[in-house]
C-alpha cells in the first residue's frame, strides 16, 4: 500500500484550542513524518526532511555554527558545500579544506566529510576523522544507507541530497539530515521551521516511493558500474578511472571531456546523479581548477550494461 499524500497546510486546533501534532505544514506534516520514519529506520537515527540537500546543509550550519566557528570540509567534495561555507564567511564562519583520508585540522569544531566525495570519490578515513572532538557531519548522498551506516562509523549527523539515489528518478528535489541525538534533531527541526526549508508532501512521498526500490536499484547500478569501470580502465582514451567499488558514480579522465559528453546518445549530458537514467557531465564547467580538467562524472542508471558501453565506446572513439 502506498502512503497517502496529505497536502494539508493548516490543521484546526483541538477542542481546548491547543495545537495538535499537526497545525502548520512548515513545522511538520504527516507525509513528511512517514518519510522521516522510513529513512530514519534505514539509517538507525531520527531523520528530518528538507526542501533540498542544500537546505539540509544550511540547517546544519545555521544550527551548529556561530561567529568564529571553523569548519573543515573534505577536499574534492560536493562543490556547493564549500561554496555555501565561503558565503557564510561574512558571518565569521571559517572554512578549511582538508584531505579526508587523514586527520582533520585541530582547530576545526565541525568536520564535514563526504563518503565518497562527489566527484573525486575519495573516502573518509573513519579512524582519522573521528580522532577529534569536533562535530562530525557526513554527506552520504553517494553511498545511501544501502552501503553506509555513517552514524555507526562515528558521524554525529548524516546529510543526504535525497534528490539523488534516495528518490532516484530525477523528479524530486529533497534533502535530509539524520542524527541519534534528540537535541540535535530538535535544533535541526527548529532551523527548518525558522528559515522555512520544509519539504513538500509530494516530495516526501517521492522519498517513500524511492525507498521501496532503493536496494534493488543500488545493487543493479553497482553491478553495471563495476563492469563499466573495468572496461573504462582498459580503454586507451581514458587516462584515469575512479570508482569506489559500490553505487553508480564513476569519475574518469579524458583529453576532451566536452567532446565525449556531447557525443553520447543514450547517456544524457546533464548534471546531477543517482537517477534511473544514466547521465554524464564534465565537472570542470562548474568547479574550475578545483578538479582535473578532463574529469567526466558518469552516473550509471538502470539501462542495459551493453547499451551503455556501446554508447561510451562510440563517444570515446570519436
Ligand atoms: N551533497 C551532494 C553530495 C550532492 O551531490 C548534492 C547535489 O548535487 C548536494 C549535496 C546538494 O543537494 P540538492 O541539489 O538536493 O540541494
Amino acid at each position: 500500500m502506498s502512503a497517502p499524500v496529505d497536502r494539508t497546510v493548516v490543521w484546526p486546533f483541538d477542542d481546548a484550542g491547543e495545537p495538535g501534532a499537526y497545525f502548520y505544514a512548515r513545522y511538520a506534516h504527516p507525509t513528511g513524518v512517514a518519510a522521516e520514519a522510513a529513512l530514519g529506520a534505514l539509517e538507525g537515527g531520527d531523520a528530518v526532511l528538507f526542501a533540498s540537500g542544500m537546505a539540509a546543509e544550511t540547517a546544519v550550519l545555521l544550527a551548529f555554527t556561530e561567529t568564529g566557528t571553523t569548519v573543515a570540509v573534505a577536499e574534492g567534495c560536493y562543490y556547493g558545500t564549500s561554496t555555501l561555507l565561503r558565503a557564510l564567511s561574512k558571518f565569521g564562519v571559517n572554512l578549511i579544506e582538508f584531505d579526508q583520508t587523514g586527520p582533520p585540522p585541530a582547530e576545526a569544531t565541525i568536520v564535514w566529510v563526504e563518503s565518497p566525495a562527489n566527484p573525486t570519490l575519495s573516502m573518509p578515513n573513519w579512524e582519522a576523522v573521528t580522532s577529534t572532538d569536533a562535530l562530525l557531519v557526513c554527506d552520504a548522498t553517494l553511498s545511501t544507507p544501502v552501503y553506509l551506516q555513517a552514524l555507526d562509523e562515528g558521524a554525529d549527523i548524516v546529510v543526504h541530497s535525497a534528490t539523488k539515489y534516495l528518490t532516484g528518478h530525477h523528479d524530486a528535489l529533497l534533502g535530509v539530515t539524520v542524527t541519534r541525538d534528540p537535541e540535535k534533531t530538535a535544533a535541526l527541526q527548529q532551523a527548518r521551521t525558522l528559515y522555512g526549508g520544509a519539504a513538500s508532501a509530494d516530495t516526501a512521498y517521492s522519498l517513500l516511493r524511492g525507498l521501496d526500490t532503493l536496494e534493488t536499484r543500488m545493487l543493479r547500478q553497482t553491478t553495471t558500474a563495476t563492469e563499466l569501470a573495468a572496461r573504462l580502465e582498459a580503454h586507451p582514451a581514458v587516462a584515469k578511472v575512479r570508482y569506489p567499488g559500490f553505487a553508480g558514480v564513476i569519475a574518469f579522465d579524458v583529453d576532451d571531456p566536452r567532446r565525449v559528453e556531447t557525443s553520447l546518445a543514450t547517456i544524457r549530458n546533464s548534471t546531477s546523479l543517482g537517477g534511473v537514467t544514466s547521465s554524464i557531465e564534465s565537472r570542470h564547467r562548474w568547479e574550475g581548477d578545483r578538479i582535473p580538467t578532463g574529469l567526466l562524472r558518469l552516473s550509471v542508471g538502470l539501462e542495459d550494461v551493453e547499451l551503455l558501453w556501446g554508447d561510451l565506446k562510440a563517444a570515446l572513439a570519436n
